[in-house]
């Protein structure tokens, strides 16, 4: 596992920035930390909806929009709910080798798997397909002048990132994801 990796990460490390997840056009993205205007109703730092057993495949989470802001913070409600898009290596998970789940932030499925994820360079947690199949689903995005295919979780619909042809094998696909909208859960 740890060769594949470092085969990922040497024929990845030149992946243009170009190809990367959507530009975010909105600018102050950092204030869901929870400083700044108190108006706010959800946390102020993540919570965890992680549950053991994990909620089954088909399963449905669907929150009315003031349910969904006093649950997550800003931030995450911004990219989960609004379909934002954190800056490029603002994410902790960029860096997170560890081995384990990570699930949604918004409903607390399994999304992806740490065995999936390999460094695309671009600055996004990347991973080269779904934990399982019906996990997440894709449909068409043409925001932004450009044609992409968005990636949601398929429990919440909260936003995760978008998908790209040029990944690694075995899939050649790159799930370009938001760290924000992740929790990981070691295993
Ligand atoms: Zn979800």
């Amino acid at each position: 596992m740890i060769l594949r990796r470092r085969t990922f990460l040497t024929s990845l490390a030149v992946a243009p920035a170009a190809l990367a997840c959507s530009p975010t056009p909105q600018v102050g993205a950092q204030s869901g930390a929870g400083g700044g205007a108190g108006e706010w109703p959800g946390p102020s730092s993540p919570v965890s909806y992680v549950t053991h057993p994990p909620p089954r495949v088909g399963s449905r989470l669907e929150l009315d929009d003031d349910e969904w802001r006093r649950r997550l913070t800003r931030e995450q409600y911004r990219i989960l709910r609004q379909e934002g898009t954190e800056r490029p290596y603002s994410s902790p998970l960029n860096a997170e080798h560890r081995a384990g789940a990570f699930h949604c932030a918004g409903c607390g499925a399994p999304l992806y798997h740490s065995r999936d994820k390999f460094d695309s360079g671009t600055g996004w947690p990347s991973f080269t397909r779904p934990i399982e199949r019906g996990r997440v689903h894709e449909k068409p995005d043409r925001s932004l002048g450009m044609v992409r295919v968005e990636v949601e979780c398929a429990r919440c619909d909260g936003h995760l990132g978008h998908v790209f042809e040029d990944g690694p094998r075995p899939t050649g696909r790159r799930h370009c994801i938001n760290g924000v909208s992740l929790e990981l859960v070691p295993s």
